[in-house]
């Protein structure tokens, strides 16, 4: 937008126009696989780069593409692309950097998912995870080598939820001459626009707080557009790509696209070739999700903290993380980054372990059994048997993920309801 708004209208209007041809105010859902080239020079412009338009929904499509330049400017980007899930944004991004014999650096606290994706796919395609822990940023540097082509940490981590110095680890990957990539999907860019303190890549995964309402999966990439792609570290940016007709992505695009080399491949290499792409009517979902982003997220941060609070004072209640909590072990770091609230997840230990867990959630009321988080909806989980089973007890235990915790996706209920409904499953347990 040429205007500078601010985030509750970005989030509104962000990357739309009312559309000039049917002058809809709603974002259209352009349902379409494939779109009509003007002419022979048009479609030769279009997959030479030296034009950008719509080809093929895999690779861009006009709803995606608001959703797209809405994200971007809510996180202060240069360019993002969508996909069909965040655990596919997390690999293509991922991919766009690194291959076989090259290494990534990445904090061990993670998505149960991406967890296993860093700890037996990649390394089955040659790309080895050094997982370090995040407390102490120091511990990226000791684990970088040559071989090193990123560093990657989630914002609020899973599953304790800790928070990650991420000035302090973006400092140190650019010392490296190394991207940060940062999976920001528990703050998303309304509590914390990551870029601003040297994220180089920015991971959402669509389908919690931005979509905010369940109904759909999808992933999305924001490229900085600051990282500088020319410094050595990345042959596949600096060397002719065999996947573009021998283009070097760091030093042939012309000057208006190289800001955005990154965003540039994922779209043309990983996502034009591996085919994750995101449906535009999910993409329509998110779009109407993001409208009302601010509204929700302030009231998710508001209950979560009422939540964290009453937990700490019940005598069922072992401990309980969240990093609005004073005393929390993240709560001084997350303060200096945190100005608005401290998320939506809310984690805590139940006295009695895993059998009075199971009691909790197989009794309470109002909250839904599920493996999400980040609905309008409260949900509850028990980690360490569903999302976070696939790994072994000792690395569940140096995530710090134990047997007797349950996680809280507070939504936006009223919060005596909320309230009243644990109150009455802690009671059960
Ligand atoms: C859900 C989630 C993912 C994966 O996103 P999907 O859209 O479910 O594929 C990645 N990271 C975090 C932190 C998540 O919460």
């Amino acid at each position: 937008m040429s205007q500078k708004y601010r985030f509750e209208t970005i989030a509104l209007h962000g990357g739309q126009a009312p559309d000039p041809s049917t002058t809809a105010r709603a974002v259209p859902v352009y349902r379409t696989a494939s779109f009509v080239f003007k002419n022979t020079q048009h479609a030769a412009d279009l997959f030479g780069l030296r034009a950008l338009g719509n080809i093929y929904t895999r690779l861009t499509n006009p709803t995606t593409e608001v959703l797209e330049q809405r994200v971007t400017e809510l996180e202060g980007g240069a360019a993002s692309v969508a996909v069909a899930s965040g655990t596919s944004a997390i690999f293509y991004s991922i991919i766009t950097l690194a291959q076989a014999g090259d290494e990534i650096v990445s904090a061990n606290n993670l998505y149960g998912g991406t967890y296993t994706q860093f700890d037996s796919i990649l390394p089955a395609l040659g790309i080895k995870v050094n997982f370090v822990d995040q407390k102490d940023p120091q511990n990226f540097a000791k684990a970088i080598t040559p071989k090193t082509k990123a560093l990657y940490i989630e914002t609020i981590g899973n599953p304790v939820l800790d928070f990650v110095d991420i000035k302090a680890i973006a400092d140190i990957a650019h010392a490296n001459g190394i991207p940060l990539i940062v999976d920001a999907t528990f703050t998303t860019p309304y509590l914390l626009r990551s870029i601003e303190y040297g994220a180089d890549i920015v991971i959402n995964s669509l389908t919690k707080w931005l979509g905010g309402h369940g109904t759909g999966i999808g992933g999305i990439i924001t490229d900085s557009g600051k990282f500088n792609w020319k410094g050595g570290k990345h042959p596949l940016f600096s060397e002719p790509d065999s996947n573009y007709h021998g283009l070097r992505w760091a030093i042939d695009l012309p000057e208006a696209l190289a800001p955005i080399a990154f965003a540039l491949r994922v779209r043309t290499v990983p996502l034009r070739n591996l085919g994750a792409a995101i449906s535009p009517d999910n993409s329509w979902q998110f779009l109407q999700g993001i409208e009302t982003l601010p509204l929700r997220l302030a009231r998710h941060v508001e209950n979560s903290q009422k939540v964290a609070e009453f937990l700490k004072k019940h005598p069922k209640v072992a401990w309980v993380r969240y990093p609005g909590l004073k005393g929390d072990p993240s709560h001084a770091l997350a303060s200096k980054y945190l100005s608005k609230g401290f998320g939506g997840v809310v984690v805590f230990g139940i006295k009695g372990g895993y059998e009075s867990a199971v009691k909790l959630i197989d009794g309470i009321t109002l909250f839904s059994h599920l493996a999400n988080v980040g609905d309008a909806k409260s949900l509850i989980l028990h980690p360490a048997s569903t999302s976070h089973s696939q790994l072994s007890p000792e690395q569940q235990a140096s995530s710090g993920l134990t047997p007797d915790l349950v996680r809280l996706s507070i939504g936006i209920e009223h919060i005596d309801d909320i309230l009243e409904a644990l109150e009455a499953g802690l009671s059960q347990a």
